[in-house]
Order: structure tokens, then sequence, then C-alpha cells
């Protein structure tokens, strides 16, 4: 483990509705000492403070649409921007289909960089709907309804499920178990980044 407080890591995290990559990608981030990008977090932020943003975005979210591409980059690129990302992000949420992928391999490749690994957390449909369930119940997000997840579930697989092909011919994806237990499975995100010579910044 190296000793500093930050280290260098450009990483996205991609899993199905109610895969835990929002509990995992907290945990690699604080480990990396990286920001997490959450698209989704930032769109519900901007919905609960009341911008312009927000009332753009209210109903798209509670459908579980897409936000429009163009918009999202726009947010996505200022939030790269920002000091804190310069040495490494976590990115959860984004890139989610083939043109935001080509978005942000340009925005990247303009800043000299690129990502260093992609993790998928993997986990079955049924165990994805069932732990939703549970979320809805529990954090009352107002696209946890029945439909918004299964219209949700179906855009990661048409969508997003494929781009993990662009990535995979990188040679940058890990593909992590995500069941059992959630220590265990952070354990396993870590042993691959590890092997990847992507350095913790903080000792677990
Ligand atoms: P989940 O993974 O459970 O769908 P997120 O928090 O990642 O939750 O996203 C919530 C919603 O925010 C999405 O259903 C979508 O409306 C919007 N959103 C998030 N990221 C993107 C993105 N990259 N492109 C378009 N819309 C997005």
């Amino acid at each position: 483990m190296t000793a500093s407080a930050h280290s260098s890591a450009r990483l996205l995290i991609v899993g199905p509705q109610g895969s835990g990559k929002g509990t995992q990608g907290v945990r690699i981030a604080e480990a990396f000492g990286i920001p997490v990008v959450s698209t989704g977090d930032m769109f519900r932020a901007n919905i609960k403070e009341g911008t312009a943003l927000g009332a753009q975005v209210t109903a798209i979210l509670d459908r579980g649409d897409l936000v429009p591409d163009e918009l999202t980059g726009e947010i996505v690129r200022d939030r790269l921007s920002q000091p804190d990302a310069a040495q490494g992000f976590l990115l959860d949420g984004y890139p989610r289909n083939a043109a935001q992928v080509t978005h942000l391999d340009a925005f990247l490749a303009a800043h000299g960089t690129a990502l260093d690994a992609v993790v998928l957390l993997d986990v079955p449909r049924e165990e994805s709907l069932a732990r939703l369930t549970l979320r809805a119940i529990e954090q009352g997000r107002s696209d946890d309804t029945a439909q918004a997840i299964a219209h949700r579930l179906d855009i990661y697989e048409n969508e997003t499920a494929p781009i993990l092909a662009a990535y995979g011919e990188r040679g940058i994806v890990d593909r992590i178990d995500g069941v059992g237990d959630f220590d265990q499975i952070t354990d396993r995100v870590f042993a691959a980044l590890e092997a990847r010579g992507l350095e913790r910044a903080v000792a677990a």
C-alpha cells in the first residue's frame, strides 16, 4: 500500500439496478481517495434543491427513462473538470449507452487520460429485482415503482450491458460476482484492481 492519501485511478462501476454498485462505489472511492461521480445522485440532488435542471429531469427519472445524452454529458464534463477529479474518479451511472461511451472517450482523450478499469458487478435479474423491491420499501425512491424498475432493468440490458463489449475489447473490464457478503464483494473488487497495479491510497 502507498502512504499517500490519494492515488490515481479512473474507474467506472457498472451493474444492473440493485447490484449494490452505489454501496461498493463509495467504498472503492474512499479506498482510492477519489470522488464518486454518480449521475443519478447529481440528478436527484438537483430535483431536491429545486434547480432548473431538476425541474427538467423529474418526470424523466420517475418514468425510468434516460435523461438526454447532451444534458447528461454536460453535467459529467462539468463535474470531471473540478479539481478534486483531476487525479481520478469513480463514475457510477455514466456512461450508460454507446453514445455516452464515445462522449466520455473524447473528453478523457482531450485531457490525455482514459479509464483504467471498469468494474462490472454481476448480479442476476431475479436478485436485482428482490433487492430493489426491498430498497423501495426502505428508501421510498420515486423511481422504485414496479413499472419504472422493470423499465430501468430493460434499458440496462438493452443499452448499458452492450457497452461492456467495447470496454472488454480494451481489456479493462473486471467482472466481479456481485452476489454474497458485501465485504467479500468489496475484497473481490480490491483484488481485481490491485492485480491491474492500481494501488489503494488507504489500506483496508
Ligand atoms: P439506477 O441505477 O437505479 O437506475 P441511478 O441513480 O443510476 O439509478 O439513475 C437514476 C436515473 O437517473 C436513471 O433512471 C435516469 O433517468 C437518470 N440517469 C442517471 N444516469 C444517467 C445517464 N448516464 N444517462 C441518462 N440518464 C441517466
